[in-house]
Order: structure tokens, then sequence, then C-alpha cells
């Protein structure tokens, strides 16, 4: 095995779910989102411990998301947050997905293929309040409301939306979507729907306005122990992690990786690690990151590669072939810190874990 890997904590995993239930109501269930391989993570392992956990469903994005979790042998309800194309109607009633809807041709199409299985498909209204991308507009939702009810072997099961700006100081544009959705709410039941579930709040949502719980929340990166708004404690449940390949000491004035960006000072020790942006670790992190080494750290110089990274270990002592490397996720260095220093969020330096590192469950 190449010697780069992520560990999954799957203890801390399930503390960061029993934290969202402490901080919702205990009547308010939680949909586990485990959209993009679970964030990274993994989604068959990271579905069971959530589901062992308390977790009444899931999220994905796609459908063939949804289908491998199914083909892994896990029944519970999935919704697919993606909406659903027409081609995919029918694997979708076939394998008892939620989808979630905002189109009246994927709704025609699901409604045919429900109508063969001779059950009702259960779907979750998506409603647009301010994100501008999938759902149903407010100002359009009495029409679409009267061509969705025209459909016998669809149930509305549950109405929702998504937040743009949750996570942000300013707390106006969240407070506005909260208040845009409530009169469709009303419109839904004059319309003769009862939705068992209303659902608003992701992690920021869930962890900054309590208001926007309904009866069902959809946390994603706060499971994965990131994205705290800073009064809850969530674990970080992935360390990224390698192992030093090889160590050369390299005189003074000597360039090191693509385009030489990076040239020795002073005499240094240099280590290579198996790890590059091939396996999530971007490239804007060259000459910026800094990794955890026997305690201290030490800084990523020259150009990340596509398969190879370097640090300068000159200052650590003590240092071999074969030490561990933590590239994030100890009291060392924060995934959070790897994503500043890279210019992005989290979950993206989350999501785009290689499919060659490999997954190990602690
Ligand atoms: C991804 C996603 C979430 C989870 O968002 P976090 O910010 O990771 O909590 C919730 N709802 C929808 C619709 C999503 O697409």
């Amino acid at each position: 095995m190449r010697p780069t890997w992520a560990e999954i904590n799957i203890e801390a995993l399930k503390s960061n779910f029993l934290q969202v239930k402490r901080i919702v109501n205990r009547k308010v269930g939680v949909i586990s989102i485990v959209k993009a391989d679970a964030y990274g993570h993994g989604a068959i392992a990271v579905s069971r411990a959530l589901i062992e956990a308390g977790s009444d469903m899931l999220g994905v994005a796609t459908l063939s998301e949804a289908l491998e979790l199914r083909e892994s042998g896990i029944n519970a309800p999935i919704i697919l947050l993606g909406g659903v194309l027409p081609n995919e109607a029918e694997s979708v009633v076939k394998n008892d997905l939620t989808p979630s809807l905002f189109s009246l041709d994927s709704a025609e199409v699901l409604d045919k293929h429900a109508e063969k299985t001779g059950r009702k498909v259960k779907y979750h209204l998506k409603v647009d309040t301010g994100m501008g991308r999938l759902g149903v507009g407010v100002e359009e939702i009495c029409g679409f409301l009267a061509g969705i009810c025209s459909f016998k072997n669809l149930e509305m099961e549950g109405v929702f939306t998504h937040f743009a700006n949750a996570d942000k100081e300013a707390c106006d544009f969240t407070l506005k979507q909260i208040s845009v959705f409530k009169p469709v709410l009303s419109l839904i039941t004059q319309s003769g729907c009862y939705p068992k579930y209303v659902h608003l709040a992701n992690s920021a949502g869930i962890q900054r306005f309590p208001e926007s719980h309904g009866n069902l929340v959809r946390p994603g990166i706060m499971l994965y122990g990131s994205g705290s708004t800073g009064e809850y404690d969530l674990k970080p449940v992935m360390r990224l992690k390698t192992r030093i390949i090889q160590l050369k000491k390299l005189s003074a004035g000597t360039p090191v990786s693509y385009g030489g960006t990076f040239v020795t000072k002073r005499p240094s020790l240099i280590a290579t690690l198996p790890v590059g942006y091939a396996d999530g670790y971007m490239r804007s992190l060259s000459n910026r990151a800094r990794v955890s080494i026997n305690g201290l750290t030490a800084p990523v110089v020259g150009t990340v590669c596509m398969d190879l990274t370097m640090i300068d270990v000159t200052g650590v002592q003590g240092v071999n072939v074969g030490d561990d490397v933590v590239l994030f996720g100890d009291d060392k260095v924060s995934i959070e810190d790897v994503a500043r220093w890279a210019d992005t969020i989290s979950y993206e330096l989350l999501s785009i874990t290689g499919k060659r590192v490999t997954r190990t469950y602690v």
C-alpha cells in the first residue's frame, strides 16, 4: 500500500452527530448529508455509522451516490437533493429513493413509474428562497402546486429550502429566506398537501438559526468536524497522513521541484512525501502550507506535484525515512488551516481527497 491514507475516526463522527442532536429539539429528525462520498470520508462506512448513531435519513446529490448506498445494503430513506432527471425516474422508484422535486417534467415521469408499481412515490418539494439554484421560485409556487397535485401517484412528504449565507456574520439574508419560506407553507396546506417534514437548516443554520430547524435538519460539514460557528465542540473526523519516502541534504542555493519556485537559503534537509494534487493536496499549497511531523510543523517547499510534495525538515530533530507526517487533522495542522493556505474552504479539500488515498476506519 502506498503510504498515503486518510484515517477516518468513526467515534468523532458519531460524537459530532450527537452534537447536532443536542443542539436541536428532541423532536427534530436528522438527514445526514453524505453526498460526494460523504465529503470524501467514504459514504458507505459513514452512512452505516450515522444510521447506527440514530440518523433518520441520508441525503445525497446524485442517483449514482444513492445507488451505491442501496447496493451496499443500506435501506434507510435516502433523499436525492439534486432532483431527478426524467431518465433517472425509473431507477428512483425501483430503489425506493426519495427525490426532491422542482420540475413538473420529472414529476410526470415519476408519476408514470409509480403507477406501474402501485405505490405512491414520496418526494420533497424544493423551494428556492434566495439561493438562486435548484428549486421552485416563491413566485411560481402556486402554479407548481396546481400542476403537481394532478399526479395521483406522488405524495409530498416534505418541503424544504436551502440557505445561501447562513455561515456569514450578517444574519439579514438568512432571516429573509426564513420569512419568505413561511407563506409557502400556508400555500401548500391550502393546496391540500400536508407534508410531514419541513426542513431548512444546513450546518450553519443548525448552529445559528434555531428558528430554522423545522422538524428535520440537514447537517453536512459539521458531521465531519468542520464548520463550527464557534460555540460548539466538533471533532475532526479525517486525518490525512503520509510517510517520508526520501530524505536528502541539499546545499544552499539548490532549487526544489518544478519551476524552482523554492531555492534553499541554507544547507537543508528536504523530505519527499508520496502525496500530490492528484490525491487532493492542492497545488495552491505550494510554498504555503505546513505539515505536522514529530510534534512540530514543517513548511511545504517548492510546487506540489501530481504525486509528490517536498517539505523542509531542517529544523526538525531526528527525522527518518518512514516517519509519519500529518497533512491535516491533528492539533498542529487543522483542515481549516490548510483550507486557508489553499484559499478555499474545508468542504473542497475534504471532498477532493483522491481515490487512491486509502481510507482506514479507526
Ligand atoms: C450540501 C447540502 C447540505 C449540507 O450543507 P453543510 O453546509 O455541509 O451542512 C444541506 N442541504 C443541501 C440541500 C445541500 O446541498
